[in-house]
């Protein structure tokens, strides 16, 4: 059976896109932790990431830091940060988190309201300024 990311890749389920190469997409997360919390997967379902070819690893690497510049341009956070962790999907993910205030909980268990309307435009934003 396919994971809920592989149904998203192959547009079986929908998604908020921000970028995609033949290899990898970035989405934003439905729970997010911050706005513009977007995830970066690999096209080749695996579940844990450090089960990906090192080859493999360093081009999931390569397009998140790609995903991660497009989110400083659009939102101006302070930085953003970076989890991985793998619990609840089997489908190996970079989660990539705007840190917008130095108080701000960076954490997956934190998660904010953010409206279908404004997911719309800050995958808009995003996509807009990720170069790859
Ligand atoms: P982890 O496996 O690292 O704990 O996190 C999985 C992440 O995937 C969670 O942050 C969760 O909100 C996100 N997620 C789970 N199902 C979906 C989905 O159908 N669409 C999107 N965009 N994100 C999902």
């Amino acid at each position: 059976m396919p994971s809920i990311f592989t149904k998203i890749i192959k547009g079986d389920v929908p998604s908020y896109r921000i970028a995609e190469d033949n290899k990898h997409y970035a989405f934003l997360d439905i729970n997010p932790s911050a706005e513009g919390h977007t995830l970066c997967i690999p096209k080749k379902e695996i579940d844990y990431i450090f089960d990906l070819e090192p080859s493999e690893l360093s081009a999931l690497n390569l397009f998140a830091q790609k995903v991660a510049k497009g989110m400083d341009e659009a939102l101006q956070p302070i930085r953003t940060g970076i989890i991985v962790e793998g619990m609840e999907v089997p489908h190996a993910h970079i989660h990539l988190i705007p840190i917008y205030k130095e108080t701000q909980r960076f954490s997956l268990g934190m998660q904010v309201e953010v409206s279908q309307n404004r997911m719309t435009e800050l995958a808009k934003l995003i996509s807009e300024k990720v170069i790859l």
